[in-house]
């Protein structure tokens, strides 16, 4: 019988992929079979999390981009076909908080956030268009938040991005369905990662509202994220597109 799951032979960008949700959805994509393009800034943080994956026996390399330079992203693109060929998945995670009020965040601030979260998602899907179109088919999978639901005082940068995501998702699935380039996006809760970690350090009782509001009454771990990537990477989800899928515990469904 076929394995719906089957990544083998597929080849995935994941941005943000050297830590944190990025790195378990890798982990996901690369248990199902795929090779792995771990996108980062940081060169020592790739280069372990690309170690890890070779470890246990994936097809992992590293590369150094800063995912709002529209010539570092087409370099991201043009290597990853050079190394393997192809690429079938981009998961466009790679995401920045500045955790402001509306009325204190600086300009630079607010295009810092939207750059990284949201123009680098428009960057890298265009740049892969191309490859997937020639090959008949694609998947993209998009990183938003809760935030891309709930308002939030103290994120208004972050919150737009977010929210931008969840429609420039819907843009790209409408636009690229001919193509047969499924476009989806994840919304995670509250997830245990460096990001939050800083947020946690910051803000008095994070950590025991979120648990208080979550129904699955835990943080969620980077692991969680492996089956979603999976399932909208693969052939599983090939009628499923413009899609926002919570993967947060129950959060955004607590009255
Ligand atoms: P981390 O801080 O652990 O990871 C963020 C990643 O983004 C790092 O790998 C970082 O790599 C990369 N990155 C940041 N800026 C750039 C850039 N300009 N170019 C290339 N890479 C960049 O955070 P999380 O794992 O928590 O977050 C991952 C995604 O999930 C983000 O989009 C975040 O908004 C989202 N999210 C997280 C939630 C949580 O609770 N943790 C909840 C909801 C959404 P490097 O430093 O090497 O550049």
């Amino acid at each position: 019988m076929t394995n719906l799951f089957d990544l083998t032979g597929r080849v995935a960008i994941v941005t943000g992929g050297n830590g944190g949700i990025g790195l378990g959805m890798a982990r996901g994509l690369a248990q199902a079979g795929a090779a792995v393009a771990i996108v980062g800034r940081d060169a020592a943080k790739s280069g372990a999390a690309v170690a890890g994956l070779q470890q246990n026996g994936v097809n992992a390399i590293s590369v150094i981009a800063d995912v709002t330079d529209k010539a570092a992203v087409d370099r991201m693109v043009a290597r990853t076909q050079r190394e393997f060929g192809r690429v079938d998945i981009l998961v466009n995670n790679a995401g920045i908080n500045i955790r402001k009020a509306p009325h204190a965040l600086a300009p630079e601030e607010w295009d810092s956030v939207i750059r990284t979260n949201l123009t680098s998602a428009f960057l890298c899907s265009q740049a892969v268009h191309p490859a997937m179109k020639q090959a008949g088919g694609g998947k993209i999978i998009n990183i938003g938040s809760m935030m891309s639901i709930f308002g939030a005082s103290f994120a208004p940068a972050y919150a737009a991005s977010k929210g931008g995501i969840v429609q420039f998702t819907r843009s790209c699935a409408v636009a690229w369905a001919a193509d047969n380039i499924q476009v989806n996006a994840i919304l995670p809760g509250w997830i245990d990662t460096d990001l939050t970690k800083r947020a946690r350090a910051e803000i008095d009782g994070l950590h025991d509202r979120v648990l208080a509001r979550t129904p699955a009454a835990r943080w969620g771990a980077i692991d969680d994220f492996a089956g979603i990537a999976v399932f909208l990477a693969s052939r599983a989800s090939d009628f499923v597109t413009g899609t926002a899928i919570p993967v947060d515990g129950g959060y955004s469904v607590m009255g």
